[in-house]
């Protein structure tokens, strides 16, 4: 079976290894250059750690990765409004990790034995006919494919190609994302919640913080350091003083939260998968887990069902409901966190810890 895998992110590489593990072979292309050398941080709860296990990569992971053992929400001003201990819950997948964004791309690279990854060439246009997919590369070279494999992010052009209802949607914010020292020595996901508002941070390793924080649109203005200092300036410890001290110096990078809605992600002999699918607001920290559980759901079809077409519906039918639930939980938390203070504190402090048992629990189950 000749297939095409379009981006070379999570999704796409995870897709790659997921294929060679089953005796299937891709090519990969990524219009960016070369992988990145830079990046933020991302953080895998143990429904990622288990996808990365069943990849074979999980100790590679590991070996860059700092364990987090709790997830901590504080108020602006630095109350507790709820902690949950991660180890515990996530105890039958696996450990929570956070690590650097490019260092999880380059073990999943690593990790391809038999798969060609080239870098700099990008998909301009894929076609049905027949019973195969015509792709046309930016260079004018023509390729026929029996399957072509959309793992092409949040813009994806295969997506837009041949699915209806495209555009990903803003959810009317706005963030900034950075690494800093880990100064105070922060050893668990925090975050605080003020207006309209949310910090977070995540050690990365005992030197290196991730910071992420977000704002609403409209407030976003130039997304310059004065902004974000100015709108987390009444946020007290820990997270309120490591905003105040940035500089101009610090490498930021700024995104419009945007969502996918997972509706339809299979067509004849094009499959999409991660955020080309289904890209969710980052509230539930499950962007990378339903990429890899995505990949290696439908290799695990292509491997198991035929003629392809069965085998589409087959991850289709697999995956839709888990993601449909990841995007309803992330809205819930999303709306949770724009509650007015008081509501929002309120049900933190009492009811915190059940409903975050209530929104990962069916992602404990096997995928
Ligand atoms: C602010 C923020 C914070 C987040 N934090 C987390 C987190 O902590 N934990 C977590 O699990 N998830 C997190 N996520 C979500 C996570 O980053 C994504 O779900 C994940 O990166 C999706 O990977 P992907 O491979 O599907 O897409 P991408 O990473 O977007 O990769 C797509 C690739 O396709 C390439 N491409 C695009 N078009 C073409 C083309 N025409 N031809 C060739 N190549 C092409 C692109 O260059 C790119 O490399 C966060 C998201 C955001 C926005």
């Amino acid at each position: 079976m000749r297939i095409l895998i379009v981006g070379a992110g999570i999704a796409g590489l995870a897709a790659a290894k997921a294929l060679e593990l089953n005796g299937l072979r891709a090519d990969v292309v990524e219009r960016s250059a070369a992988p990145p050398t830079s990046g933020q941080g991302i953080f895998l709860l143990g429904n990622a750690s288990r996808a990365l296990a069943d990849l074979g990569v999980l100790k590679q992971v590991e070996r860059h990765a700092f364990a987090i053992r709790a997830q901590r929400i504080l108020s602006s001003s630095g109350e507790v409004l709820n902690a949950v201990a991660t180890e515990p819950f996530w105890e039958s997948c696996g450990p929570c990790l956070a690590l650097p964004r490019r260092t999880l791309l380059d073990v999943l690279l690593a990790s391809l034995r038999e798969t060609e990854v080239s870098y700099g060439k990008s998909v301009m246009s894929v076609e049905v006919r027949g019973n195969v997919r015509t792709v046309q590369f930016e260079d004018g070279r023509i390729s026929e494919y029996d399957l072509v494999i959309g793992a092409d992010g949040i813009r994806s052009l295969l997506r837009e190609g041949s699915f209806i209802a495209t555009s990903p949607r803003s959810l009317g914010l706005c963030c900034w994302r950075m690494v800093v020292g880990n100064l105070d020595k922060l050893d668990s996901w925090t975050a605080m919640l003020g207006k309209k508002r949310t910090a977070l941070a995540i050690p990365l390793s005992a030197s290196d913080l991730y910071v992420y924080a977000d704002c609403s649109a409209s407030e976003f203005g130039d997304g310059s350091v004065a902004v974000l200092k100015k709108l987390f300036a009444d946020f007290g410890d820990p997270l309120g003083p490591i905003i105040a001290s940035l500089t101009d110096q610090v490498v930021i990078h700024r995104a419009k939260l945007e969502e996918v809605p997972a509706d339809r992600f299979i067509a004849d002999r094009l499959v999409l998968v991660g955020d080309a699918a289904h890209a969710s607001s980052p509230s539930m920290a499950q962007g990378a887990a339903v990429a890899v559980e995505d990949a290696i759901a439908l290799a695990g079809s292509l491997a198991t069902v035929s003629p392809i077409d069965g085998a589409l519906d087959a991850y289709y039918r697999r995956r839709k409901a888990r993601v449909e639930w990841v995007q309803h939980q992330c809205h819930a938390r999303d709306r949770l966190r724009g509650a007015p203070d008081i509501v929002r504190n309120f049900l933190l402090r009492h009811v915190g810890t059940a409903l975050y048992k209530r929104s990962y629990a069916p992602l404990v189950d096997g995928y």
